[in-house]
């Protein structure tokens, strides 16, 4: 039996966060899990007031986890992200689809967590803890509570890079997703690569951002991070491509993305 709870706040349905309990966001995963009968839940929780702020706070971005993809893409101080939100499904999807929702989607899904990992995000909760995303990732699977918001810093214009790689063009789900945060462009320094799809999460590709730094950034520059971008990734089989052909190609995706922006 599947009961639905209904709160004003998202601090308030934390509180009743259990083990068997489910948050719903934009619902386009858990309404699906919901069609196909899913037995591992038996709580949904929802907020009539869900967090969907977007705004600059000190030297840093906060998004609430409430946000949509469409809200992703009004916000004009997320120019930089909006290339990611206009790759995540059709417009049905990025219409409901949330930021918090993203950061909980399983593999394949996760592009904009993809991003905000490469961006190198903070994660709220609804209790007001915070934490890296990378240290977020690292325990998602446990991971027991709400997200209330992320924050990021913008970068500087040029220094954020994005690819998907999708068999159907534009919207298809992500074979890989690339994104890149290249400070100081030409010769960049603490780089950091992100990759989706590429594992039960989105990981760092922390090998390859190390040689990046201060690399120039053409072919001879790029070409020792390209043979070790795949080190720190556990690419999996699912009926998009096989975990075998997801290495192969990753240095070929790499290549263009840091090369001619992922063209
Ligand atoms: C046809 C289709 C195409 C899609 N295409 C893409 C794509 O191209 N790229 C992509 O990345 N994804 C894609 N998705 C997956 C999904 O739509 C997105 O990842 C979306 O961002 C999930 O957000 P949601 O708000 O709908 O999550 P929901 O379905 O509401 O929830 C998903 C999970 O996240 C948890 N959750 C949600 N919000 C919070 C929170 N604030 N705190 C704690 N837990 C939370 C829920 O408990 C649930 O387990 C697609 C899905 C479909 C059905």
């Amino acid at each position: 039996m599947l009961s639905v709870e209904t709160y004003p706040t998202l601090a308030q349905a934390a509180a009743h966060v259990g083990a068997t309990s489910q948050f719903l966001a934009g619902g386009t995963l858990l309404m699906r899990a919901v069609n196909y009968g899913d037995q591992r839940f038996d709580k949904i929780l929802r907020v009539t007031q869900p967090d969907a702020r977007i705004q600059q706070e000190g030297a840093r971005i906060r998004i609430g986890a409430g946000a949509t993809m469409c809200d992703v893409l009004s916000a004009r101080d997320l120019d930089f992200l909006h290339p990611v939100a206009r790759q995540i499904g059709g417009p049905a999807i990025r219409n409901m689809a949330t930021v918090g929702g993203n950061l909980f989607a399983p593999h394949p899904y996760g592009d904009l967590a993809t991003a905000l990992l490469a961006l190198d995000a903070e994660v709220i909760w609804a209790d007001g803890r915070s934490e890296t995303i990378e240290t977020f990732f690292a325990g998602r699977a446990n991971a027991r509570g709400l997200v209330q918001a992320v924050t990021i810093a913008r970068p500087n214009t040029g220094e954020f890079r994005w690819s998907k790689v999708s068999r159907v063009k534009p919207k298809g789900i992500s074979v890989m997703a690339i994104a890149a945060w290249l400070p100081g462009v030409a010769r960049p320094s603490n780089t950091r690569l992100a990759f989706g799809a590429m594992g039960p999460t989105p990981l760092r590709a922390k090998v390859a951002e190390a040689a990046l730094n201060n690399a120039s950034l053409d072919e001879a520059g790029i070409a020792p991070a390209l043979v070790v971008c795949t080190q720190d990734l556990q690419p999996q089989d699912d009926p998009l491509a096989t975990a075998w052909y997801r290495r192969e190609v990753a240095p070929v995706h790499l290549k263009r993305l840091l090369l001619n922006g992922g063209r």
